[in-house]
C-alpha cells in the first residue's frame, strides 16, 4: 500500500505535476493571491475573466493543488459550510441563508459548466449525494434532520427520503435502513480539477509561481512604517524571493493558515484521511450497484464519506486522528496505520462485496475549521486585504462560489454574491494550546464512543446504551458548536 505521496488522485495522474517556476524576484501586480488551491485558482480564473488587463499573480508554497484541493473526497456538494442559525444573524436574515444555499446549489452546475467550457476532464458526474443510516439511532437522527429540513421549507427537489429498499437500489450498503438523497451534488477527480483549473487560469493570463511560500501578508502601509507618513495603498506578500506588492492581496490558504504570522488561532487545521481500493471486479460492482455515482456518506457522528471512482474503485474517507498539536500539518499526506485500519474496517463493513479488495493507497490532508464552523469571504477595500475559507469539509463547491464572490468584491462589481451572509462573517479565534488539542481530541473520543454505543443494539429499541450514545452525540454537538 502506498502511503502519503500527497494523494492517490495525483499519483493516478502519473505522479506530481511538472513544477512551475518560483517567483523570479520582487514584482508589482494588481492582485496577488496566496495559495494555489481551488479558492485561489477560482478567484484568479474569475478575476482574469472580469479584468483581462490586470496582472494577477498566484503564489503557491508547493504546487497548485498540493493542499486539500488535490486530496479531497471529490464531493462537489451544495451542503452549507456552516450553521443556518449563525448565518441568519447577518443583515439578510433567513432570506440571506436561503440565497446562500441556492447559490451553492447552482454552483455545482457552474463547476460542471466551466469544466466543459475549459475541457477540464475531471470525471464530473452529477449523481447527487446519498446519506445512509446504518443503525436505528442514525435513522432516527436522519428523520429528525429531515423534519427540520421540511420546516425550513426545502422540499423533495432538494432532499428526498429513501426507504431501505430504495436506498439499497442505489448503493447496496450493508445494514442500510434508509437514506436521504440530495440531487445537487457531483463527483469529481479532485487533482484533475485542480490541474485543469490552474491551466485554465494561465490561459487567461494568470501567473502562477510555485515553491513560493509567503512568509507574511500585510498592508503596504504597515510595511513602509508610520515614518513614511500615512498608509500606502494596497498590500504586500513577502517571500524569500522578494515582495509582491499589489492593490489587493488575498489569502487563500485554508487549512494551512495557522502557519502564517498572527493567524495561529484563526482556522483549525482538521485532518481528514482517505483510503482507496484496487479496482473492484465486475461481480463486486454488480453486488454493490452504485451505477449513479452518487457521493456517499453516513449519519455517524464521526462520519465517513466515499465515492465510486471513474476507474472502478471505492475511495473512502473519515476523520482518524483529527488534529495535530500546535496546528501542525501532515508530511506529504502520510497517514498513521491505525487510521488506515479503522477506515478499512468501515469500508469492509459497508461493502462486504469489496472485502477482499486490497487497499492501494492511503493519504490525508487538512481542511480549515473556524471556531464557529461557518465559512467566510472577506475583503477590506481600504487595506486591499481579503481572504476566503473555513469551509469545514464542504469546500469543493464552496470554493468556486467564494472565488466568484472575492472577484466581485475586489473589482467592486455590484452583484448578489457580495451580499450573501458569509461575506464579512467573523468567527472568534480558537483556544490556545493545550486546550485546543485536548478539546478536539476529547470531542472526537466522545463522538466515537457515541457511535459505538448507538450501534450496540442491532434492533436499537429501548436499549439504554443507545440512548446514552445519542445523548453523548448531542453533548458533543453542543460543546463543539458543530451545526448538524
Ligand atoms: C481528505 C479531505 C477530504 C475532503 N473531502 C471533501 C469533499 O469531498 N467535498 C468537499 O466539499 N470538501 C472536501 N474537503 C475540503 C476541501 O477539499 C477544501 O475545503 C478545499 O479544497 C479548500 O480549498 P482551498 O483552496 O481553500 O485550500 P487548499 O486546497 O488547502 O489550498 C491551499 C493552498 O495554499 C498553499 N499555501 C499554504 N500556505 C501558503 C503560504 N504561506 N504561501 C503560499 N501558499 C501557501 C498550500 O500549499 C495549498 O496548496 C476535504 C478535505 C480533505 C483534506
Amino acid at each position: 500500500m502506498r502511503n502519503g505521496e500527497v494523494s492517490y488522485w495525483w499519483q493516478a495522474r502519473g505522479g506530481f505535476p511538472a513544477r512551475r517556476p518560483s517567483l523570479p524576484g520582487p514584482l508589482e501586480a494588481d492582485v496577488c493571491i496566496v495559495g494555489g488551491g481551488y479558492t485561489g485558482l477560482w478567484t484568479a480564473y474569475y478575476l482574469a475573466g472580469l479584468r483581462p488587463g490586470w496582472r494577477i499573480v498566484v503564489l503557491e508554497a508547493a504546487f497548485a493543488g498540493y493542499g486539500a484541493s488535490g486530496r479531497n473526497g471529490g464531493w462537489v456538494t451544495a451542503a452549507l459550510p456552516g450553521s443556518r442559525a449563525r448565518y441568519a444573524r447577518a443583515a439578510g436574515g433567513a432570506a440571506g441563508v436561503r440565497a446562500l444555499e441556492e447559490a451553492l446549489r447552482s454552483t455545482v452546475d457552474e463547476v460542471g459548466r466551466v469544466c466543459a467550457a475549459e475541457s477540464i476532464d475531471c470525471d464530473f458526474t452529477k449523481g447527487g449525494t446519498l446519506a445512509v443510516a446504518t443503525s436505528p439511532a442514525q435513522l432516527a437522527r436522519m428523520r429528525e434532520g429531515l423534519a427540520g429540513i421540511r420546516e425550513w421549507g426545502d422540499g423533495e427537489d432538494i432532499y428526498q427520503y429513501l426507504s431501505r429498499d430504495e436506498t439499497r437500489a442505489r448503493v447496496n450498503v450493508a445494514g442500510a435502513l434508509g437514506g436521504l438523497y440530495a440531487p445537487a451534488s457531483a463527483r469529481i477527480q479532485p487533482a484533475a480539477l485542480a490541474a485543469g483549473l490552474a491551466a485554465a487560469a494561465e490561459r487567461r493570463g494568470v501567473e502562477i509561481y510555485e515553491a513560493t511560500p509567503a512568509s507574511l501578508i500585510e498592508p503596504a502601509g504597515a510595511a513602509r512604517g508610520a515614518a513614511a507618513g500615512g498608509a500606502a495603498a494596497g498590500a504586500v506578500a513577502r517571500t524569500k524571493f522578494g515582495d509582491v506588492r499589489a492593490r489587493s492581496v488575498l489569502r487563500c490558504t485554508e487549512g494551512y493558515t495557522a502557519a502564517l504570522p498572527g493567524l495561529r488561532r484563526a482556522l483549525l487545521p482538521m485532518n481528514s484521511h482517505m483510503v482507496v481500493t484496487e479496482p473492484l471486479a465486475p461481480a463486486a460492482w454488480q453486488e454493490i450497484g452504485w451505477a449513479g455515482c452518487e457521493t456517499l456518506g453516513d449519519e455517524a457522528h464521526a462520519y465517513m464519506y466515499a465515492q465510486r471512482t471513474a476507474d472502478g474503485r471505492i475511495a473512502l474517507g473519515g476523520r482518524g486522528v483529527p488534529y495535530r498539536y500546535g496546528s501542525a500539518t501532515d508530511h506529504l499526506g502520510m497517514t498513521d496505520p491505525s487510521t488506515v485500519t479503522a477506515l478499512t474496517r468501515v469500508l469492509r463493513r459497508m461493502f462486504p462485496a469489496a472485502a477482499s479488495a486490497g487497499i492501494e493507497h492511503a493519504w490525508c490532508g487538512v481542511l480549515g475549521v473556524p471556531r464557529d464552523w461557518c465559512a467566510s469571504v472577506t475583503y477590506h477595500p481600504a487595506s486591499g486585504m481579503g481572504w476566503a475559507g473555513g469551509y469545514t469539509g464542504h469546500g469543493v463547491a464552496a470554493a468556486n462560489l467564494a472565488g466568484r464572490t472575492l472577484a466581485d468584491l475586489v473589482t467592486g462589481e455590484k452583484s448578489e454574491l457580495s451580499t450573501l451572509p458569509w461575506v464579512g462573517h467573523r468567527s472568534r479565534t480558537w483556544e490556545p494550546e493545550p486546550a485546543r488539542w485536548a478539546g478536539v481530541h476529547g470531542l472526537y473520543a466522545l463522538y466515537r464512543l457515541a457511535d459505538r454505543l448507538e450501534s450496540a443494539a442491532p434492533d436499537g429499541t429501548g436499549n439504554a446504551q443507545v440512548r446514552v450514545g445519542e445523548a453523548l452525540g448531542r453533548v458533543g454537538d453542543k460543546i463543539s458548536g458543530i451545526p448538524h
